[in-house]
């Protein structure tokens, strides 16, 4: 059985973060999508809150899961079986970062590759954080974020400038 995971802070879940995952579980058995906590230090979006909007929006894929990260990446895959890791890559920007991650996962848990996928072309410009911005402000993020989850983020964002 192939195991890989879709490692990320998903602060929120994306159209872009969709497509890889999607695209990963035609290729593997079972994909983990696995939601660090700590890559902001002020999350839009608690973590349980994450947890549940990524479970929303990738139940109609039927060899998806779900979890949190507690503790290291690479210490996680080796328990789980996994030794793949799958990352989106969307410009060159994104590669020296991802390039040295996945240097150091490797000499932590030498069983452990990590895979790049590039983006699909129409979701290159799609973060985040550019989400979290425009959702702030009440601009339209309806072709950003998955529809079944639109409502609960678009409520959110703004909630929150508001705080
Ligand atoms: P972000 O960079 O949007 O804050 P994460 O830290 O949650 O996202 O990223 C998780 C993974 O998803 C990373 O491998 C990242 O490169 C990838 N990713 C994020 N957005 C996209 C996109 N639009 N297209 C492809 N991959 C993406």
């Amino acid at each position: 059985m192939t195991r890989a995971i879709c490692p990320g802070s998903f602060d929120p879940v994306t159209n872009g973060h969709i497509n890889i995952i999607e695209r990963s579980a035609r290729l593997f058995d079972e994909v983990l999508v696995l939601i660090s906590a700590n890559s902001a230090k002020d999350p839009a979006f608690t973590m349980e809150e994450r947890v549940e909007l990524l479970t929303k929006a990738t139940r109609r894929f039927a060899n998806v899961r779900v979890e949190k990260l507690e503790g290291l990446l690479a210490d996680y895959a080796h328990k789980a079986g996994a030794d793949t890791l799958i990352k989106g890559l969307r410009a060159v920007t994104d590669f020296e970062y991802e390039f040295q991650l996945a240097l150091i996962n490797k000499k932590l848990n030498p069983h452990l590759e990590t895979l790049f996928m590039t983006t699909d072309p129409q979701y290159m410009y799609l973060s985040s954080s550019m989400v979290r911005e425009v959702g702030s402000y009440g601009g339209d993020i309806s072709e950003f974020v998955p529809s079944e989850i639109l409502e609960e983020v678009q409520k959110r964002l703004v909630q929150k400038q508001e705080e």
